[in-house]
């Protein structure tokens, strides 16, 4: 499926074979997960995306000797700048991500690097491991960044939060779901995986927070607490008076991923045991499962499946 013109619809197209270059193996892919950052691709609000592009960076495929890869979306790095050197290759100025730079999984072929390909955990099938290779994975560093916190919030949960709670309960926190408002769906999920109190985004919860993801929280924080915002495209931060942040209150974003996030986040999962909930489309149907994501009626994580 393939994004000529952001704003459009993508285009079911023939493609030639990618021809992997040195370092890259062509994988076969089995599933790739829906990412909110596709949607922001796919309409025009991030900047420069490779056009014609193949979107997806969430991929599950098979080598032709059989071996299960997972390609995220940090697809390559230069390994030389300031970054790079000082184990932050998650802002390397030079990277390429999946999907953007370079074409993704929304496809039944596609070539990756492969030192930045990561090992699939075998307790999962296909189309369940696909989302945690970026809703899982960057719910898991926006969890690091958020420090130690005992009362963790997460606002809107779709599939990255759908997976944190799971990890964060398991590292014994007590987590608040704050979900729009109205959407009653959500706030009973949220109460199915865990969460300890589930309501609506536009109102206070019942305790003050350690830590959340995403900015409309600073209202919420305790002292000290760590507002991180996981998205890579958000409508503006409102200004706010300076009280909400005062006491050591920090509001900070999360970019990208290290392969280092990658191999933990993945090693643990299944020791969590993180399960997903997927909903499954077949690979020609990616423009409904945009749709779906965009109107909010995913329940968990969208995933492309590959016959
Ligand atoms: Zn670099
Ligand atoms: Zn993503």
């Amino acid at each position: 499926m393939v994004l000529h013109t952001v704003g459009e619809p993508l285009r079911l197209e023939e493609l030639a074979e990618p021809d992997p270059q040195p370092g890259q193996v062509l994988l076969r892919v089995a599933a790739c997960g829906v990412c909110r950052t596709d949607l922001h691709v796919v309409d025009g609000e991030l900047p420069r995306p490779k056009l014609p592009l193949v979107p997806g960076h969430q991929i599950v495929g098979r080598t032709d000797d059989g071996r299960r890869l997972g390609v995220p979306w940090l697809g390559w790095t230069d390994g030389t700048c300031r970054y790079c050197l000082s184990g932050r290759e998650n802002l390397c100025e030079a990277a390429r991500f999946t999907g953007y730079d370079l074409d993704g999984g929304y496809a039944e072929r596609v070539v990756a690097d492969e030192r930045y390909c990561l090992p699939v955990p075998d307790d999962y099938d296909d189309l369940q491991a696909a989302p945690l290779l970026c809703a899982g994975l960057i719910g898991y560093r926006s969890l690091r960044l958020a420090g130690d916190p005992e009362r963790l919030g997460l606002y809107g949960f779709g599939a990255s939060a759908h997976i944190v709670v799971q990890v964060a309960r398991h590292e014994g926190r007590r987590v608040f779901a704050f979900v729009r408002p109205g959407d009653d769906a959500a706030a009973a999920f949220a109460l199915e995986l865990g969460c300890e109190w589930a309501g609506p985004s536009d109102e206070p919860g019942p305790e003050e927070l350690d830590a959340a993801i995403v900015p409309a929280a600073l209202r919420a924080l305790a002292r000290g607490g760590v507002v991180v915002c996981a998205g890579i495209h958000m409508s503006d931060v409102p200004g706010f008076p300076y009280e909400l942040l005062w006491h050591e209150r920090v509001v900070r974003s999360v970019a990208n991923l290290t392969r280092r996030d990658g191999e933990e986040f993945l090693s643990l999962a299944p020791r969590v045991p993180v399960r997903t909930e997927v909903e499954a489309f077949p690979l020609e149907q990616a423009n409904e499962a945009l749709a779906r994501l965009r109107r909010g009626e995913i329940r968990g994580a969208a995933v492309l499946r590959v016959d």
